[in-house]
């Protein structure tokens, strides 16, 4: 490996439409529209396949495909859409792409009618764990896993690296929803502050540290961030994690976010700095990695959609990667799931 070199990694949270791209709200509990997958990702082959590495190395993406107990509510299996997109995922897999595992922890309420993320019920959250690995086909059995919502604990990670998986993407440096609210439901998932930003073992019981020789067996390699230039910025994001109830704020607190996760279909300017920050410290100490990721459902909007996430966004931050890599000097390399743990082992 030359001596400064940034390992890019391209991946996309596989899921069904998002409400605002088209989809259905968190309150349905059937099957949803997949147009994503259907007609975004035809669109994806037509437009970045052409993309090569300085080393001539073609573009290559990790689709974290959805096996879980929300999947099996809507479609009768927990591992259906690897089933039902067999094909597809065959013919990614020929591009030298990787499927990998995307494994949500929605849980239905009848309560209220909704899903909400499961990440107190320990027996639950394994049991949903076990069985959606269980489930998917023997010919796609993953290496690589992301957790929806970025959720991870050192037991999850503990009980995927027993089940096999190698790899998980899902750590956000210093991402933290604060416990709310919404309706009843109980939202609070990620919690990675003071994480690495480098790939890393994580500690048997913390998650967000490296674990030394206490160290669990799958690698954790964070997503790459960029750097708030003021409370303004945080703030607009932040605002949606203050507590409420039925629309009402029920104890509203400040959150300073220091860093935020750089979508791959979103803001090109926090995506760019991102990028500049990760190739101007490559080769300061360990293997480079941008990990960044998109949803498929962005595939099938432009830029005049005026959502946050596009594929005009995702051309202008693919392209983006080359530009920085030429102005900095540091070429970049696409590279798989399967790819890095080969890497990060031989470096151990
Ligand atoms: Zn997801």
């Amino acid at each position: 490996m030359a001596d400064r070199e940034v390992l890019v990694l391209l991946a996309c949270d596989t899921d069904q439409d998002r409400e605002s791209f088209g989809g259905c709200s968190d309150a349905k509990r059937e099957e949803c529209s997949w147009r994503g997958v259907g007609e975004g990702i035809p669109l994806f082959n037509d437009r970045f396949r052409g993309m090569t590495d300085p080393y001539g190395g073609p573009l290559r993406v990790l689709w974290f495909i959805r096996s879980d107990e929300q999947m099996e509510e809507m479609g009768g299996d927990p591992a259906w859409p690897f089933r039902k997109f067999s094909k597809r995922l065959s013919e990614l897999e020929s591009f030298g792409d990787e499927i990998g595992w995307h494994v949500h922890l929605w849980r239905w309420n009848d309560a209220v009618g909704g899903w909400y993320a499961e990440v107190d019920d320990r027996p639950w959250i394994e049991k949903c764990i076990r069985k959606g690995y269980s489930a998917i086909p023997e010919r796609w059995r993953p290496t690589s896993v992301k957790s929806g919502w970025g959720f991870q604990t050192y037991r999850t990670l503990a009980l995927l690296g027993e089940l096999g998986l190698k790899v998980d993407l899902s750590c956000i440096p210093d991402a933290h929803n604060i416990s709310y609210t919404k309706q009843g439901l109980k939202v609070d998932v990620q919690d990675w502050r003071g994480s690495p930003t480098l790939p890393y073992l994580p500690h048997k019981k913390d998650h967000k540290k490296a674990g030394g020789e206490e160290a669990l067996s799958i690698w954790e390699v964070p997503n790459a961030t960029f750097r708030y230039k003021n409370l303004n910025v945080a703030g607009r994001f932040v605002r949606n994690m203050i507590p409420y109830r039925g629309g009402k704020l029920v104890s509203p607190r400040i959150v300073v976010k220091k860093r935020g996760s750089a979508a791959a279909g979103g803001s090109i300017e926090l995506f760019r700095r991102a990028c500049d920050e990760v190739f101007s410290s490559a080769g300061k100490g360990g293997i480079s990695v941008f990990s960044i990721y998109f949803h498929p459902d962005c595939l099938l909007v432009d830029s005049s959609s005026g959502l946050y996430e596009n594929r005009d966004n995702l051309a202008a931050n693919l392209e983006c990667i080359g530009t920085v890599s030429k102005r900095t000097g540091v070429p970049f390399r696409f590279l798989t799931g399967k790819e890095l743990v080969a890497k990060l082992g031989a470096t151990e």
